[in-house]
């Protein structure tokens, strides 16, 4: 143990005073670094969510493996390199360095069990403690949104035990369907026995299958997600199985439809 380096100071000044300190040594790390990578490393005021944060990472990457240089003496066969930031990579009998882009990119963004870089850890953490209080209050303000939004706009119960979830919600990640597909998805799900529910402003898509509650999803563009319950009031978090029917089958739909909820009920627990 280091001897106490601010004898005087009280337990929150002296984390005050190390939360500084690896402030100046991780920005001192950034400013080693050539001045287009140490900009590239410090541009991430203007990330407003956690996921334009972890875009703004990936992008940050892809622009330093850019960087990179292959050493053909770092293998004979394939594009090997050694991280352009930290000189690091390993070294073995036969080859060296990280392949380009693959092993870099995991060495720059700490992915899977690589140990991060020290010069990407240092920045990124830099970031995330300088953005994680409007990253919050960014967060807050969305959920409040969407609880607002749901009091009044159109919303789909795809699980009894989480409040109707509006059209476009966690959906960022998938393309919503159009309003007219919203129709076919409707009429596929009527021809497969599901019948609609709507109360206010919350429409179900249901159908029970030997006890089970089933829950359609069409919200999402291409395919039609299904959830299986055991019973109509599910705990939060208790175990449900989902399969996807996709759009673009057309032929021996209901006997498709059948074989998967048949194989999805078989992963729930037996009902008593
Ligand atoms: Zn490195």
């Amino acid at each position: 143990m280091p001897a106490n380096r601010y004898p005087y100071a009280t337990p929150d000044q002296r984390v005050r005073r190390l939360e500084d300190e690896v402030y100046l040594l991780r920005r001192a790390i950034i400013e080693l670094m050539p001045d287009d990578i140490a900009n590239a490393l410090s541009d991430y005021r203007s990330c407003k969510s956690y996921r334009e944060f972890a875009e703004w990472k990936r992008k940050t990457v892809g622009f330093i493996i850019s960087k990179a240089e292959v050493d053909p003496k770092a293998s004979h066969f394939e594009e090997r390199g050694w991280c352009p930031l930290c000189k690091g990579g390993t070294r073995g009998p036969y080859q060296s360095g990280f392949k380009i882009p693959g092993g870099m990119e995991k060495h720059l963004m700490g992915d899977g069990n690589a140990s991060q870089c020290v010069v990407t850890k240092a920045a990124f953490d830099a970031a995330r403690d300088a953005l994680r209080d409007g990253f919050e209050a960014e967060e807050e303000a969305a959920r409040r949104e969407v609880e607002e939004r749901r009091k009044t706009e159109q919303t789909l119960l795809i699980d009894p035990s989480l409040p109707p979830q509006l059209f476009d919600e966690r959906q960022w990640w998938n393309k919503p369907r159009p309003a007219d597909a919203l129709t076919a998805a409707e009429e596929r799900l009527s021809s497969l026995n599901f019948e609609k529910e709507v109360s206010q402003n919350v429409i179900a898509y249901k159908l029970w299958y030997d006890g089970r509650l089933v829950l359609a999803d069409p919200r999402t563009v291409g395919r039609i997600t299904f959830r299986v319950f055991n019973s109509e009031t599910p705990k939060k978090g208790s175990k449900q199985a989902t399969f996807n029917l996709l759009d673009g089958w057309k032929n021996n739909l209901a006997e498709k439809f059948q074989g998967l909820l048949a194989e999805a009920c078989k992963t729930l627990p037996k009902r008593k």
